[in-house]
């Protein structure tokens, strides 16, 4: 039997890991067949002889002959450079195309990938929220599909099926809280990277682990929502959820509300992703309701953790307000992480930056990358101010 083609965009990365997994879980049905890294060359050489795909991409040029001496006597096709990440996904190497890669970079593979009639498992979430608009209309434009791997989305994506054509009432996307939970500000002024990165029940990369601490994640998955569900902002909630069992939950006009149910554990959506309307392997254990006594809920805390808003008001404005964001929140996280500004600061970067950039209410790919590239640019001349204080 033929595999399914899997190109991983971003393999070294904690989803393109654990894809990497539910692939070998399911060896009969899909093989990875491009991989690529933007620095990580050790791991991304090891997963290649683990794997064998056809081809390699190495993001990182500087990188490109120690990965091309690894792979070559292996018949592995080496490639370097973001724009052969664009290109290969245009090609008939694969039929599915998994991004996994971080941040703004995920855009133009994602658009170039659907235009070439790929199924898009969509783990990069960044993209949606900064291009939700035209990755959408390119969809429709080329009969393309993008199926989430964010869990919440999944979760919803799972609660919607079967349920075509009943209007959606409200979409409830549940998040943990993450660690600074119940935290005053003052507290969260003095917050450390460590800190931030301890996530309370989900283990992930590092700058989606910075994002469920300011609760910018959830705001980023409301913006994501808006365009995977086609479904108005006033329609989608935040709850905070502290076990993370349900991972959201939708409602619909007669009232019923269902929900998606299952241990915080990334394979189940990946695996979904793939296999789509079907269901497949994904981890071994399973939800015992004797380890939970109960499951608790409470609304965020807005004013405490002032990411959220700022996103839900991105998300309302639409245009390239939710690119400002997002670009603004990249740097601001580099530069937390780095020890330059504090944990709060990174919320006040990103309100400057929501006022102070350009906003227009059309987008398309150039004025996006344009829109990035200036936010970048004012966000740092912020972070300069800050550091020398
Ligand atoms: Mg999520």
């Amino acid at each position: 039997m033929q595999t399914n083609k899997i190109a991983i965009l971003g393999s070294t990365g904690s989803i393109g890991i654990q894809a990497l997994e539910v692939i070998a879980t399911n060896p009969d049905r899909y093989s990875a067949s491009v991989l690529t890294a933007n620095n990580n060359v050790d791991l991304l050489i090891s997963q290649a002889k683990q794997y064998l795909p056809d081809t390699v991409i190495i993001g990182n040029k500087r990188h490109y002959q120690k990965v091309f001496d690894a792979l070559n006597p292996l018949d592995i096709t080496v490639y370097a450079g973001e724009e052969s990440i664009e290109q290969i996904v245009e090609l008939p190497l694969c039929d599915t195309v998994l991004v996994a890669m971080v941040g703004f970079s995920g855009v133009k593979p994602t658009l170039s990938a659907l235009r070439h009639g790929k199924k898009i498992a969509l783990a990069n979430k960044e993209s949606m929220v900064v291009a939700g608009e035209i990755l959408v209309r390119e969809a429709t434009l080329y009969r393309g599909v993008i199926l989430p791997i964010d869990s919440e989305h999944s979760a919803i994506f799972q609660c919607l099926n079967g349920e075509y054509g009943n209007e959606i009432e409200r979409l409830i996307i549940t998040g943990s809280g993450g660690p600074f939970r119940g935290m005053t500000s003052d507290l969260l002024e003095k917050a450390t990277p460590e800190q931030a990165l301890k996530h309370p029940t989900w283990n992930m990369g590092t700058k989606i682990t910075i994002d469920s601490a300011t609760l910018m994640n959830k705001g980023l998955e409301a913006i994501e929502a808006k365009w995977l569900f086609g479904v108005a902002p006033s329609k989608i909630e935040v709850l905070i959820h502290p076990q993370s069992i349900i991972h959201s939950l939708v409602q619909f006009q007669d009232g019923s509300i269902k929900a998606q149910l299952g241990l915080p554990n990334m394979k189940l959506p990946i695996a979904y992703a793939l296999s789509y309307p079907e269901r497949i392997l994904s981890y071994d254990k399973r939800f015992d309701f004797n380890d939970y006594q109960q499951f608790t809920f409470e609304q965020p805390d807005l004013k405490t953790f002032r990411c959220l808003p700022l996103a839900l008001e991105a998300m309302n404005k639409g245009g390239n307000m939710p690119c400002i964001l997002n670009a603004a929140n990249e740097e601001a996280i580099y530069a937390f992480l780095k020890g330059e500004i504090s944990f709060t600061d990174i919320a006040s970067v990103i309100e400057k930056c929501m006022e102070k950039i350009n906003f227009e209410i059309n987008i398309t790919v150039d004025n996006i990358v344009e829109t990035d590239r200036q936010t970048r640019i004012f966000c740092n001349e912020l972070i300069i101010k800050l550091k020398k204080k």
